[in-house]
């Protein structure tokens, strides 16, 4: 049977190989060898050729011998007489294509044709978009992108990813294919088409926002953009795995165990696509095809089946819809994936795909918060008697008589109570409420605190969302992700405003209670910090260690996070350190955190200090939010942010600069922080503190005003924001220089540095 697919798999390959050959030498002719060949916004050149054969392309003639090699991979599939089940004809002419794929998308971006955009379609994440023929959407996912989503998949939060090649019996069946993907937090690669149509033109018919916001990403509508979905698993093997170029097997083997991804082909599979297949299998991606084509059962490069055929109309169910359910359980079956999916009673899709999603004015029923009414959440613990677990209370009006469009006042009151909850807790509790509910598709949910902000669609209002759902999300998720801590819970939601204004005035009081409570929440008032080892299933030397005054560098654990997920899993990534013997409170050494991190990163870090850059700096895995890099010649440091996509008085951009920092190696003179690092009295206290910073990016500038200021005052300068030059100002040393002299930057007469 496989002998088919090889044939054809070769024929696929052949035929691409070829393409690339002609593209290629087409492209040398008219611009010359020397033109430069790159992706946007990654440092990782074209990425699945630099893992797969540690080629680092740059020009249009360094891919010449690549596609040498391609050919080279191309082996005659033997007759019939001599046929032996064996893939490795397969899986090297999937290689070829994988490399003559990009290849050929290397050179369309040379080409720079102007992007033929669905119209109305909104691409998320990236600032820039790459210039694509038509039939291109997203290009490369961007590095930005592929970090944050990094996160998720260590945390669990994101199990793998599912790339659909094809089109979808019919539109209703392409949205029911995503939801059911979407609820399970699989992220969403789209390719290719059938005759023409797309899985693409089926969800923008059907309304179904694309981004990166909605885990679904419409990589182009035909086969080759696919490349970018093994593009993506071929860079987290790099980021994350510690992979370098050149080691396809450790890329492979990482994809196998590690990211968990499988391909849906939709419809009609061409020689390409069976060509593409191949590659796929080489990464330990299974293929699933909802129409009759031959299987590979053997479970050898892949887990477990490497092609499965599950012709759609025959898969015994009661309508399309629930065929469309059963595919996509077959393939996460085959996959192996583990999922715990929160059963949430509520009348939309639920998941934290839907996260992301954005209920416009339009698309609106009702909101809460904003301007034009009050909304606020509250939780607090209590004794457990006085909390009747499972309770949803409505205390006032409905919307139903609040006209289209319209406002109301809005009050989320959350008691829980619980054997090992503590007060610490509340607050780190309550800000998954902003989670929780906008894992409801068609309710958008933004801020926290009292300037929370809801919105709920018309469609979601429709299908029957009611204010009771938003208990029932809160109670289930709270039992199901923090049931170790919370035994009850129970939700009132007052919208009567009288009421509200009075929890209001009791829940600021808790809120400034808190604020205080984190002020004196100081390195030196606690006994234990928390390490972080989390992201060692990436970074496996990597540790962070989590103090009150200094977060994780991914910026989404603090140090109260940290100690309420010791009580929620005491074996799990969050360790109390106790901090034992302090050797030097400047620099911050103390006996238990160097023992600690001796101890995890397994000897790769020899000593620690939590406050400086300079000397023995802590480690970061990839994650960071910002990296903090000194200038020598400025006698500071800079600070660049993720978002900003500029150069910087380095000489490198964020992406480059990444590749130093993380790994989980010390670099005196470069660290990865989180950002609200920045704003602590504690930020690298030891070499000068906030007062050292002569460069940031003005993303952070902006976005961090008000805290900024609140940091200069504290540190005796308060125009300091000002005379911190940012990209607009210069982005080399020189120019850096004449800024910081005339502006009379403080760092110019500190000590000197290093
Ligand atoms: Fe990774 Fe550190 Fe964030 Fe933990 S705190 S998830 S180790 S970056
Ligand atoms: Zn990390």
């Amino acid at each position: 049977m496989s002998k088919y697919i090889a044939t054809r798999a070769l024929r696929g390959a052949t035929g691409l190989v070829r393409e690339a050959d002609e593209m290629l030498t087409k492209a040398i002719a008219e611009k010359g060898p020397e033109t430069p060949v790159v992706f946007p916004n990654t440092a990782y050149f074209l990425p699945t050729i630099l893992g797969l054969t540690g080629r680092e392309i740059e020009t249009l003639g360094d891919l010449v011998p690549l596609l040498e090699r391609a050919k080279s991979l191309l082996h005659p599939v033997p007759p019939a007489s001599l046929w032996k089940p064996y893939l490795g004809e397969t899986l090297d002419a999937g290689v070829a294509t994988l490399l003559a794929a990009e290849a050929i998308e290397g050179v369309r971006f040379v080409n720079g044709v102007q992007p033929e955009l669905f119209p109305g379609f909104e691409m998320g994440g990236a600032t820039e978009y790459p210039h694509l023929e038509e039939g291109h959407l997203n290009g490369p996912i961007d590095d930005i992108q592929l970090r944050s989503w990094g996160i998720q998949l260590v945390d669990g939060r994101m199990p793998g990813f599912a790339a659909i090649v094809g089109c979808a019996k019919n539109n209703k069946v392409a949205v029911q294919i995503v939801r059911e993907l979407q609820q399970r937090s699989i992220l969403i690669f789209l390719a290719g088409n059938v005759n023409g149509r797309s899985i693409i033109h089926q969800l923008q018919e059907e309304g179904v926002e694309m981004g990166y916001d909605t885990y679904i990403v419409p990589f182009g509508t035909d086969t080759l953009s696919a490349i970018y979905a093994i593009g993506f698993a071929t860079r987290a093997a790099l980021t994350f795995g510690g992979m370098k170029g050149g080691q396809p097997r450790n890329i492979f083997l990482y994809n196998k165990f590690r990211v968990f991804a499988f391909v849906l082909a939709l419809g009609e599979v061409d020689d390409l696509k069976y060509a593409a297949a191949a590659g796929a299998i080489s990464y330990g991606f299974p293929v699933i095809a909802d129409t009759v084509i031959p299987e590979i059962l053997p479970t050898g490069v892949t887990r477990y089946e490497h092609v499965i055929s599950m012709p759609f109309d025959e898969i015994e169910a009661d309508d399309d819809l629930d065929r469309a359910r059963k595919l996509v359980q077959k393939a996460i079956e085959v996959r192996g994936l583990k999922l715990q999916i929160t059963e949430v009673p509520v009348p939309v899709p639920y998941g934290s795909a839907f996260e992301g999603e954005v209920v416009r004015k339009n698309d609106m029923r009702i909101e809460f918060g904003g301007k034009y009414s009050r909304a606020f959440e509250y939780l607090y613990m209590t004794e457990m008697d006085k909390v009747e677990d499972g309770k949803i209370e409505i205390v006032g009006a409905g919307f139903d008589d609040v006209p289209d469009k319209g406002a109301m006042d809005l009050g989320i009151v959350i008691r829980v109570a619980g054997r090992k909850m503590q007060m610490d807790f509340e607050p780190v509790l309550e800000r998954q409420v902003h989670y929780f509910i906008n894992g409801a598709s068609g309710i958008q949910h933004i801020g926290q605190r009292d300037i929370t902000w809801i919105r709920i669609s018309k469609n979601a209002v429709e299908k029957g969302f009611d204010l009771n759902h938003f208990g029932e999300i809160l109670i289930a998720r709270f039992h199901a992700d923090f049931g170790a801590i919370v035994d009850k819970i129970e939700v009132t939601i007052y919208t009567e405003p009288k009421l509200v204004e009075e929890w209001l005035a009791t829940a600021r009081k808790a809120y400034d209670y808190r604020n205080r409570r984190l002020a004196d929440l100081t390195d030196e008032a606690v006994d234990d910090f928390y390490s972080c080892t989390l992201c060692q299933s990436f970074a496996p030397d990597h540790v962070c260690v989590v103090t009150p005054q200094r977060l994780g560098l991914c910026g989404a654990y603090n140090w109260l996070d940290c100690k309420a997920s010791f009580q929620i899993n005491p074996t799990g990534p969050n360790q109390p350190i106790p901090k034992g013997t302090c050797i030097d409170p400047v620099k911050g050494y103390w006996t238990g955190s160097t023992e600690f991190t001796r101890k995890a990163s397994h000897g790769t870090v020899e000593d620690v200090t939590m406050y400086s850059i300079m000397e023995n700096p802590m480690t970061a895995c990839g994650c960071f939010e910002c990296i903090v890099m000194l200038i020598p010649e400025a006698n500071g440091v800079m600070v660049v942010s993720r978002e900003d996509v500029s150069m910087t008085p380095a000489g490198m951009t964020f992406s480059t600069l990444a590749g130093m920092a993380g790994g989980g190696l010390q670099t005196p003179g470069v660290m990865g922080i989180g950002k609200y690092y920045l704003t602590s009295p504690k930020f690298i206290s030891a070499d000068g503190g906030f007062k050292r910073i002569v460069w940031m990016s003005s993303f952070l500038k902006e976005s961090m005003a008000e805290e900024f200021k609140a940091v200069a005052e504290r540190e005796g300068v308060p125009d300091l924001l000002d005379r911190i030059a940012d990209e607009t100002d210069c982005t080399e040393v020189d120019g850096l220089l004449e800024f910081l002299a005339e502006k009379e930057h403080p760092a110019m007469t500190m000590d000197v540095m290093f």
